[in-house]
């Protein structure tokens, strides 16, 4: 897989908390990166509504995260964690500025739109954020960035830009659009989860969460081994696109049941 110029990326993840990237696609992220292509992860917000661990503190994992994955850059932006809302225009704009400095041929959003409201909110905000950014009229400043401080620069804005495809990571009991096969990069997706111990890790003092429960990672694991079962493979993940890919010749890939 190689970089277009047009492109800046070829893969933009944009998630409201550090570790959802990891938790939704980091085996495909991983892929991508093995493959050579630019990965960026960007953070909607700073979690500081977590109850565990403090903004610097998640973001420190999230910066080792970032390593072990192989990302090309990763950013962290200054949304309101919790109330990350679609119809808040201000909001809209800092996710339109992103998407064109890093000029994205996919966005993904991760992790599954469940339970959490700015998980729900996240993949509508991030579409029309999509439509908005081929709107030549619409010239937002650009927002507060935190960069990650071994990854790229933080280009300048392109005036319009439009998004290949966007996809969301599939809920447990939908219909996946498509897979990955992470089966190469399995190691590596545990390897980066490992990082963000302040969350999934409930030892000393910490306060319990639904994800800091010792079945929380195991049940990432069976849901990757599930998916990998349906596409023919060890470990796979899946997404959801409303598009559908433009062929000119039999895929390469195969097909799952
Ligand atoms: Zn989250």
């Amino acid at each position: 897989m190689k970089s277009s110029n047009r492109f800046g990326c070829d893969l933009l993840v944009l998630s409201p908390h550090s570790d959802d990237a990891e938790i939704g696609l980091g085996g495909t992220l991983a892929l991508f990166a093995h493959r050579g292509a630019k990965t960026w992860a960007v953070d909607l917000t700073q979690g500081e509504l977590g109850t565990n661990a403090t903004v610097p503190e998640r973001w420190s994992e999230a910066e080792s995260a970032s390593a072990a994955l192989g990302l090309t850059g990763r950013a962290q932006l200054e949304l309101p964690d919790g109330f990350i809302d679609p119809a808040d225009r201000l909001q809209v704009e800092v996710v339109v500025s992103v998407i064109r400095s890093l000029r994205p041929r996919w966005v993904v959003t991760a992790p599954e739109p469940y339970r959490h409201p700015d998980h729900v909110a996240t993949p509508r905000l991030v579409a029309k954020a999509c439509f908005m950014a081929q709107l030549l009229s619409l010239q937002p400043d650009p927002p507060v960035i935190g960069l990650w401080s071994g990854g790229a620069s933080w280009p300048e804005p392109a005036e319009v830009w439009q998004v290949d495809t966007l996809l969301s990571v599939c809920p447990a009991s939908e219909k996946p659009s498509l897979f990955f096969d992470i089966s190469e990069t399995w190691e590596i997706k545990k390897q980066a989860l490992a990082c963000y111990a302040s969350q999934f890790d409930s030892g000393g003092d910490r306060r319990p969460t639904p994800i800091n429960d010792p079945d929380f990672l195991l049940r990432i694991e069976r849901r990757a081994r599930n998916w990998g079962r349906r596409a023919g493979c060890d470990f796979a993940e899946a997404f959801q696109t409303e598009s559908a890919p433009v062929l000119n010749g039999l895929p390469t890939g195969r097909w799952s049941e």
